[in-house]
């Protein structure tokens, strides 16, 4: 292994306990956009996490190396990668824990699983953890950085899913809003009333088509279920602003305002 080779300290592996900690994201913290190009490595083997930091670079990614779990979270809290490469091996931690607490802290995060273990059972219970993907070693880069490559691709794919209308985001796979960067608990009706009228951002949504989408029922002149929750949502969205954010059009519908 040649001297450039070498962990560097700036690139990895890094440390969980003397990297300092930048600010904390705030628990259910809308997801700061993250670089599409940024992959984290978990890899305690020095030879596989240097030449993978390598062939990714080559590749065009920006990767960084953690060498064990623990360091690993904590990357992933300074600064959230597009996607973890994890071995299941670790020497802290066991790899599917690692993976089942990257993916609690941050839901959208793809992990593709490193297994030496192949055995189906594992297989399924690495899915289980959350993880999207896996490789068994040994492995072709080339077949690696292909994986890497559809999951990246799959993930564009469904960034369309998140919307923003001013202050209001929307992960609409995962059902999450954030206010500001403060997560609302919405149930399951609230949600995908906020959803409807967030597509139309601006513009007044009919009743009808409220009933229509969010509760598959024509509208038969009683609407007090889609009164109710919009009042519900009101109280969750409207703080202390002085004007709702949803406004009542009389006679039609309902818009959410976006300043
Ligand atoms: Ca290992």
């Amino acid at each position: 292994m040649g001297l450039r080779d070498r962990p560097h300290p700036l690139l990895g592996p890094v440390s969980g306990e003397t990297r300092p900690r930048s600010a904390e994201r705030a628990i259910g913290s809308y997801p700061a956009r993250v670089a599409s190009e940024s992959i984290l490595i978990v890899e305690d083997d020095e030879r596989i996490g240097s030449s993978l930091v390598r062939a990714l670079r080559g590749s065009g990614y920006v990767p960084r190396w953690a060498s064990t779990g623990a360091a690993a979270l904590d990357a992933a809290r300074e600064e959230p990668a597009a996607l973890v490469l994890l071995d299941l091996g670790l020497p802290d931690m066991d790899g599917l824990e690692v993976c089942r607490q990257l993916v609690r802290a941050e839901p959208s995060t793809v992990v593709v699983m490193l297994t030496a273990r192949d055995e189906e059972l594992d297989v399924v219970v690495g899915l289980d953890a959350g993880a999207v993907d896996y490789v068994t070693k040994p492995f072709k880069l080339a077949e690696l950085l292909a994986r890497i490559r559809a999951q990246l691709r799959r993930v564009e794919a469904s960034a369309g899913e998140r919307s923003v209308a001013g202050p209001i985001r929307l992960d609409r796979p995962a059902r999450r809003v954030w206010l500001d960067e403060v997560e609302l608990p919405l149930r399951a009706k609230e949600f995908d009333l906020l959803a409807r009228l967030v597509a139309d951002a601006g513009h007044v949504v009919t009743r009808e088509d409220l009933m229509a989408d969010v509760w598959d029922q024509h509208w038969e002149g009683s609407t007090k279920t889609l009164d109710f929750h919009v009042a519900m949502l009101r109280r969750r969205l409207d703080g202390d602003t002085p004007r709702s954010r949803i406004t009542t059009v009389r006679g039609v519908g309902y818009r959410l305002e976006v300043p």
